[in-house]
């Protein structure tokens, strides 16, 4: 209710007063029933939207940790073929693609160690199955094998553990170089007269299948390189050059430069590479004729060495070849190994 108190005054003296009672305006109605009724309702309102919002975020930060959680659980416990789902876009999509990647990438490893494995265990099978059948043998014929047979055994002995050993020291070189254990000792050193010390060790053999070996470099150009590792790699280079080819053959060794970089190219007009074995040559114990390999007597590590050497210095190499025609083998070597980093 609305109470109005009004004075009654004659010639300024009070002589009393009117009180007026009104009933309430409805707007002063509201009884505390029906706020209460009210809040109560706006509450549950807001609660609703409240626990709707807290499970909206808590869908949108918790299950993509769970789901991240899950994906890290089976990269620990070696399955790396788990991937997290990707179909729904949320802040940890980042961090769930590169699980992913991650994953990926060790599937990828495990594969290759397993390749690794199965190809060193079947190279090194080989010349053991050899050695034990050639002994195996002479045991058997102990009785009536004759000297001039025991030692042409003796030389195939020679030969098959010769093999044996340079498989499995080639192997130790190229794995040491691939985990980057072996220090590279790098000086500014001219590049012609490594290659001139290769070529000239290697001239007896080329003699020996009639090859000539042409030297196409005159000036010398400087780099830095480890000295011994690319011997190792121009050796590799020319003797596949020389033993890949036939007799009356030629192998072209060039030397020039290009702004900062050397380039080195090693040349023959031999047997060339099938097209398309050119991509796999430089893996690990890739032959492009397994069946000639035996009688070649190469390792099948020359050219992956001489990737990773190249690699280490920042350098490229790449093949062209042409089958019955030749080959072409390019190295490209920043001159200094600072700039290239
Ligand atoms: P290998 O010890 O068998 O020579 P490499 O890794 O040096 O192993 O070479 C891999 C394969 O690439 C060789 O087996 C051969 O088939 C091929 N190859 C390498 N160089 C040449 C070349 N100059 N001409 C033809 N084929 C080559």
């Amino acid at each position: 209710a609305l109470y109005t108190l009004y004075p009654i005054l004659r010639n300024g003296e009070y002589k009393g007063a009117v009180l007026r009672i009104e009933e309430s305006d409805p707007a002063f109605g509201l009884s505390l029933g029906s706020i209460v009724q009210d809040m109560a309702l706006y509450g549950l309102g807001l609660i609703a939207i409240g626990s709707y919002l807290g499970h909206y975020m808590l869908n949108r930060y918790l299950q993509p940790l769970d789901e991240l959680q899950e994906g890290v659980g089976a990269l620990t416990k070696g399955n790396f073929s788990y991937r997290l789902p990707q179909e729904v876009r949320t802040d940890f999509s980042p961090l769930s693609t590169s699980l992913n990647i991650l994953g990926t990438r060790l599937e990828e490893v495990e594969k290759q160690q397993r390749e690794f494995v199965a190809s060193v265990s079947h190279e090194i099978k080989t010349p053991i199955a050899a050695l034990k059948i050639i002994t195996e043998s002479l045991l058997d014929a102990r009785d009536t094998v004759d000297r001039d047979t025991i030692f042409d055994f003796l030389e195939d002995v020679d030969t098959e553990s010769e093999r044996l050993k340079d498989i499995v020291e080639d192997l130790l070189y190229l794995v040491k170089l691939e985990q980057k254990q072996m220090r590279l000792e790098v000086d500014m050193r001219p590049i012609s007269r490594c290659l001139e010390d290769s070529i000239h060790l290697l001239e007896p053999i080329a003699a020996q299948g009639q090859i000539t070996l042409h030297r196409e470099f005159s000036q010398k150009i400087f780099a830095e390189f480890d000295y011994n590792r690319f011997k190792q790699v121009f050796i590799n280079l020319i003797a596949n050059a020389i033993k890949y080819n036939n007799p009356g053959g030629n192998v072209f060794v060039r030397l020039f430069e290009e702004k900062d970089e050397v380039i080195i190219e090693i040349e023959d007009d031999g047997w060339g590479i099938p097209e398309e074995d050119l991509t796999y040559v430089f893996q690990r114990f890739y032959r492009v004729d397994k069946g000639r390999a035996r009688l070649t007597g190469g390792t099948g590590l020359g050219l992956s060495i001489a990737k990773e050497v190249v690699g280490l210095h920042f350098g490229e190499i790449n093949v062209h070849s042409t089958m019955g025609k030749g080959t072409l083998f390019r190295i490209t070597l920043p001159k200094r190994m600072q700039v290239a980093r």
